[in-house]
């Protein structure tokens, strides 16, 4: 049965060759650190992005967790835009996990301005908490990057404050293709970074997270404590590796399949496309129905489309690995009907 899913780049399914490779993947006891499989992706991780150690985590949320309680301590502040994920899409985890207080700035196309963190990194007064942790998002949620020459100034930033910068890369590597530089160049510029593996790159389950050796050492303390510790965890990384060194290499494409998306909604009379937020595999737009969302997804879904209804007025379909131009046409011509230009 086709299925064109929309929804998002967490729908993909694992590759063929990912399912061989779980299959023969050859494990052991990874919280005695002797699974190969699970070693190996975090020695190439690692190398990878120009960092000194790597930490296989079960999901993204894990990952930024981890790094928020492997930063700081209780009660500390950590400085971020509005509408991260860290924010908007962990449940409030920031408090209960490492119990830390969040300093929501005001993001624009995902960047907080460099004055703005500045004045909100806290001084020796009394009252005040510790500034912890500085937190990016690279490529944002919001389907923008930011460009490396942001990232060296907010690092520089928050160097010259002694506070830690910790990068959710959820979707590192689109951002880097997108700009067209090496994952490594932006894992440069922050402390630790946290990448999934099961988005756009097709494993099942994972994330990583990186970061000097010091930091890992505490951070696999703390996946356990967490509950993160794995045992053959080998049959999950044998997927990863392959999302690491195979699937990274194709986000162009899927980032140049958003853009022909884009174009054939623009087509539509009645379609506005977010033009400026096209950076990666994502297109934002807005449009009237002439039904309600519930009854046009229904529709869709009966022709095997997936979809999401809008979010804050704004309609996102997400391009990946399965969803080919035969897909994306089948997609316009479904939706069509139901644009109206009133
Ligand atoms: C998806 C996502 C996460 C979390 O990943 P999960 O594996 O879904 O927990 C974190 N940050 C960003 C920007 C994401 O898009």
């Amino acid at each position: 049965m086709k299925n064109f899913d929309f929804r998002s780049d967490t729908v993909t399914h694992p590759t063929p060759d990912m399912r061989a490779a779980m299959a023969n993947a050859e494990v052991g006891d990874d919280v005695y650190g002797d699974d190969p499989t699970v070693n190996a992706l975090e020695r190439s991780a690692a190398d990878r992005l120009g960092k000194e150690a790597a930490l296989f985590v079960p999901s993204g949320t894990f990952g930024n967790q981890l790094a928020l309680l492997t930063h700081t301590g209780r009660g500390d502040e950590v400085i971020l835009g509005d509408g991260c994920h860290i924010l908007m899409h962990e449940v409030g985890a920031s408090s209960v996990i490492a119990g830390v207080q969040l300093r929501v700035l005001p993001a624009f196309a995902g960047q907080m301005k460099l004055e703005a963190v500045e004045k909100a990194i806290r001084g020796q007064d009394i009252h005040y908490p510790k500034t912890g942790l500085i937190a990016m998002e690279n490529a944002h949620s919001c389907g923008r990057v930011l460009p490396l020459e942001y990232m060296e100034a907010l690092y520089g930033l928050a160097r010259s404050y002694g506070v830690p910068v910790h990068l959710d890369g959820a979707r590192l590597f689109n951002a880097a293709a997108a700009l067209g530089v090496e994952a490594k160049a932006l894992a440069a510029q922050t402390d630790s970074v946290m990448l999934c593996l099961s988005k756009g790159l097709c494993a099942p389950v994972g994330s990583l997270l990186l970061g000097r050796q010091g930091f890992i050492d505490r951070a696999r303390k703390n996946r356990k404590l967490m509950g993160g510790g794995m045992r053959q965890a080998g049959i999950l990384a044998a997927a990863g590796q392959l999302a690491l060194d195979e699937m990274t290499c194709r986000l162009e494409t899927d980032h140049k399949r958003a853009r022909y998306l884009a174009e054939c909604l623009k087509d539509i009379p009645g379609v506005d496309v977010i033009e400026e937020a096209l950076d990666i595999n994502m297109v934002f737009c807005k449009m009237t129905l002439s039904e309600s969302d519930d009854v046009v997804c229904k529709a869709l879904l009966e022709k095997g489309i997936k979809i999401n209804g809008a979010e804050d007025g704004l309609y996102r379909f997400v391009t990946h690995y399965w969803t080919d131009e035969a897909a994306i046409q089948g997609l316009v011509a479904a939706i069509r009907p139901y644009v109206t230009t009133v």
